[in-house]
């Protein structure tokens, strides 16, 4: 019977061999995970003196275009409309807020970037413990952990995530 015993080291010199391959596929899901993440939004107020407190207090808020912004509540909507501290709006005048006081005559706005999350997105080096070579890409950004599996707000209002990163591997890995 013949026995192989690889010399020593070897298993420490494929993993080096073989790391700029990983990496390669790294940057290939840093790509894919570019193209499917999300946008984020920025809530714009008209900047004058007749924007109310609440969205004063709004203005330049930015979240993952999945997301709701936070927003104080006002003291009607609480009363009336059972919101807590907070009302949670997709965009300025959302309905399913469930808030009426603060969205009447909202002029407020919003800005996207569609880069806002994607430029975030980065490949580390390849790291060999071993025989094991490790990649990482990488995210990190606002909220960036609910951009990808969603989250729930207070009344039950779900966000659905995106699943920009989990997409991407699952793209690379059935190309190969
Ligand atoms: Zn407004």
């Amino acid at each position: 019977m013949a026995k192989f015993t690889p010399a020593q080291g070897l298993e420490q010199s494929l993993a080096r061999m073989v790391a700029p391959a990983v990496h390669r596929i790294g940057q290939k899901v840093e790509v894919e995970a570019k193209r499917l993440a999300p946008p984020t939004k920025r809530w714009v107020t008209m900047g004058d003196d007749r924007v109310r407190p609440t969205h004063v207090a709004a203005q330049g808020q930015v979240v993952p275009g999945n997301l709701r912004f936070t927003i104080n509540s006002m003291d009607w909507d609480r009363k009336h409309r059972g919101v807590g501290a907070s009302t949670y709006m997709l965009e300025p005048r959302d309905r399913t807020s469930r808030a009426i006081a603060n969205i009447k005559n909202c002029r407020c706005t919003t800005h996207k970037d569609p880069d806002g999350i994607a430029r975030h997105i980065n490949t580390g080096q390849p790291v060999v413990a071993g025989k094991k070579v490790t990649v990482t890409v990488s995210v990190q950004a606002p909220q960036v952990v609910e951009a990808e599996v969603g989250t729930v707000y207070p009344g039950n209002m779900v966000a659905d995530g995106t699943h920009f990163m989990s997409r991407a591997a699952a793209i690379v890995a059935a190309r190969r």
